[in-house]
């Protein structure tokens, strides 16, 4: 059975990446969640939040973990002894961009297998970046991710008037 990845920066996590995880736990077997500390891109939540609402979501998911890691994915997921990386597929530019992030990885090593799954329909026009947008221009997102995440995407992004 695999042992399996699901790498990413949930800033926050979204309904869209938890249907993914638990979809793949289901094929996969054991997975884990892991959340990448060290992300080029600009993230609003802080690596330690991030894990938190991460954690909070799959607590009581049979066969799910959490993890983090710094570096690069594919050295974090020879290091627990894993062999396969779970990535979720919502549009073509996500396609191209996995594409050529899986090409990169067989550079560095061939250990390591990369499985896709496409999003599910309801959840395949969701993003976290977009979510924060929403947030940041007063919409409700309730329908988008966990409370904690709205709550905590709301503290940070709305000011509140005096
Ligand atoms: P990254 O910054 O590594 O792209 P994200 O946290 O944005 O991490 O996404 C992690 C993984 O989850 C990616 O493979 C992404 O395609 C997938 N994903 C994100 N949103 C969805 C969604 N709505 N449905 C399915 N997969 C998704």
């Amino acid at each position: 059975m695999a042992k399996t990845v699901y790498p990413g920066s949930f800033d926050p996590i979204s309904y869209g990446h938890i249907d993914l995880a638990k979809r793949g736990v289901k094929i996969l077997g054991e997975l884990i969640v892991a959340v990448a500390r060290n992300v080029t891109k600009t993230t609003l939540f802080s690596p330690d939040e991030r894990v938190e609402m991460v954690r909070k979501v799959f607590c009581d998911v049979p066969g799910v973990t959490v993890d983090s890691y710094d570096g690069m994915t594919v050295d974090y997921v020879r290091s627990i002894g894993a062999d396969t990386i779970l990535r979720g597929i919502r549009t073509i530019s996500d396609f191209e961009y996995e594409s050529q992030m899986a090409l990169t990885n067989r550079h560095f090593t061939k250990d390591v297998e990369m499985v896709f799954m496409m999003t599910s329909n309801e959840y395949s026009f969701l993003s976290s970046h977009f979510i924060k947008e929403v947030v940041a221009l007063g919409g409700d997102v309730s329908a988008f991710v966990p409370a904690l995440g709205e709550e905590r995407m709301k503290a940070k992004l709305t000011k509140q008037s005096p």
